[in-house]
Order: structure tokens, then C-alpha cells, then sequence
């Protein structure tokens, strides 16, 4: 069994752990506020996918001093990732930017800087930013593609074409800026091959790294609305794990797979109450992958032959 895992992958390149300090940049998101759409992507949480991520306030060291102290007792001896995880968090001007991440990348503390945020909002002067703070520390970028499937995209209302997103990572490949890429299993509508389809696609665009989430339907989003409507079903646990493997098998082994399910706030989580249980849900994947000998890429290599 091959699967090049988030930690291992730290560990060989970094010598030791790498905790995630969540943090929150303080901006919304233009499928939000207007810009693109107003009411957001179909499953997103009011909170922009920060369900754990610290809470705003003026002063970004004070915020990761406090993230610090949430995970000092089990960290030990690692180091940090700052992971500005909260809306898009590269929607604002340059100039605002320039200050925030900078003080983030001169903190000490700070290992590597990671930055969710959308395609559509890599203008060039961010991406030159970018590139400026990635010649000092380590700077990933992450970006929420979750399907490539045009139809499915429209359904979600993600608000940008698969264009935008190759021209996007065209950009932060010339830069030798490393990006990480969301997708979503278990999308209403889309079929195995469909979620296979985009596995290889991230894989081929060159990503450093992917998360594979499940599609988890929470309490106050649209999404949650059409469930109830009984307008689709989630994938059991069984039904997620084979889909996953055959993602798996179809992404390269450099890739690295930094997850592979997701978690929204409990309290909120309507389906598939599986889900709620991560410990479980990793027990049985982890148990699937091994007992199953899967190979990351395997498919990938069998199919060039
Ligand atoms: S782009 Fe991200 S923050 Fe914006 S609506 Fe979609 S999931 Fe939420």
C-alpha cells in the first residue's frame, strides 16, 4: 500500500510535525457580498468554511498566539502552518494584503503560510505578492475547485468557469507556488466517473496537494434546503470509501493527500450523520486502504501502459 499522506509528506520534507493554526483574515467572499452572487455556494456555512477557525479581531499575531495555546498541549515539539481558512482570503486590496501576510510570514512561530481562497480573486499583483513571501517562507495556496464537472459547478453556484481555474494555476506555476486543491465527493447528480474525472484533472494540473471532502449537508444552507426536499441522497460510508480509492488511485503519488473526508460543525450537521463520527470514518477508510493494498496513482500508471 502507497498513499503519500499529509503528515509523512511534512515529516521527510520539514524533519518534524506541522500543527495547523486556523485563523480568520477578516474578509467575506465575492460569491457572497455581491461581487459574483449573493447567496453563496450552495453548501457553504454562514462562516465561509471557518467553522474552526479563530474569530477575527485586529491584530493577526494576537489571533495566532491564541491558536498556539488551543494546540500547545498536544503540539510538542513541531512547527506551524498559518492557515487563513475563513471566506477568501485573498479579497482585498494588495496593499491590505501586504501588511497582513507579512506579519504573519516575519512571526517567528510561523512555519509556512496557507491561504484559502478562490481563482477568480488571483489577480497579478497578488499572485506577485504571493510569490515575494514564497521567496521567504514556504507559501501554499488553496483553492476550492470541488468539481469540474460545468453542469455541477452551475448547481453549486461556485461562480467561476474551469477556464478561470487553469489560468489561475498557470500563474502560480510560474511562480513555483505550491497550491492545494478542494473537491467534493458525493456531489448530487455526479457519478463515480464524474468524481473520478476531477481527481485526475487536479492531479494533471500540477497541485502539490489535495483534499478530498465529503458533501456534508449543514443546518441553514441551501443545500440543506434541497435535501429536505428530498431532491438528493448522500453516499453511505461504504459507497464514499470506494469512490475515494478510486480518486485516490487515480491522483499521482506526488500529490499529496492532506484529507481524505470532511467535517462541518456538529452541531449543524444534518447528513449523513455518519460523518459526525470522524474517528470512526478514518478508522474504516484507513482500514479499506490497506486491506485493499491501494497504491496512489496505480490507475494512472496501468492506463499510460
Ligand atoms: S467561495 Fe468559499 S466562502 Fe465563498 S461562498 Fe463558496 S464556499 Fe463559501
Amino acid at each position: 500500500m502507497y498513499i503519500n499522506r499529509f503528515n509523512d509528506a511534512i515529516k521527510s520534507k520539514y524533519g518534524r510535525k506541522m500543527y495547523k493554526l486556523s485563523l480568520d483574515g477578516g474578509m467575506t467572499c465575492p460569491n457572497r457580498d455581491g461581487k459574483v452572487g449573493t447567496g453563496g455556494c450552495i453548501f457553504c456555512s454562514g462562516s465561509g468554511a471557518g467553522d474552526f477557525a479563530e474569530k477575527f479581531e485586529g491584530d493577526i499575531n494576537t489571533q495566532i498566539e491564541r491558536a498556539k495555546r488551543r494546540v500547545e498541549s498536544k503540539a510538542g515539539d513541531c512547527g506551524y502552518i498559518a492557515y487563513f481558512q475563513s471566506y477568501t482570503n485573498t479579497y482585498a486590496p494588495v496593499e491590505e494584503l501586504k501588511r497582513l501576510f507579512w506579519s504573519v510570514v516575519e512571526n517567528d512561530d510561523v512555519d509556512i503560510l496557507s491561504i484559502a481562497t478562490r481563482p477568480d480573486c488571483l489577480e497579478e499583483d497578488k499572485i506577485a505578492l504571493l510569490a515575494e513571501l514564497n521567496r521567504v517562507k514556504p507559501v501554499w495556496v488553496e483553492l476550492g475547485l470541488q468539481t469540474v464537472n460545468e453542469k455541477t459547478a452551475d448547481y453549486i453556484r461556485r461562480g467561476y468557469r474551469l477556464s478561470v481555474y487553469d489560468d489561475a494555476v498557470k500563474r502560480l506555476k510560474k511562480e513555483n507556488i505550491d497550491f492545494i486543491v478542494h473537491m467534493i465527493i458525493g456531489l448530487p447528480g455526479e457519478t463515480q466517473e464524474d468524481m473520478v474525472k476531477t481527481a485526475r484533472y487536479i492531479s494533471n494540473s500540477g497541485a502539490a496537494g489535495v483534499k478530498f471532502q465529503l458533501l456534508h449537508v449543514l443546518e441553514g444552507t441551501d443545500l440543506a434546503k434541497e435535501y429536505k426536499m428530498g431532491k438528493f441522497n448522500c453516499l453511505s460510508l461504504e459507497k464514499y470509501t470506494d469512490i475515494l480509492i478510486e480518486c485516490i488511485r487515480n491522483t499521482s503519488p506526488d500529490v499529496v493527500i492532506h484529507r481524505m473526508t470532511g467535517d462541518g460543525a456538529k452541531k449543524d450537521l444534518i447528513a449523513p450523520i455518519w460523518s459526525g463520527n470522524k474517528k470512526m470514518v478514518l478508522n474504516y477508510i484507513n482500514k479499506a486502504l490497506k486491506d485493499r493494498d491501494v497504491n496512489q496513482g496505480d490507475l494512472i500508471r496501468r492506463n499510460r501502459q
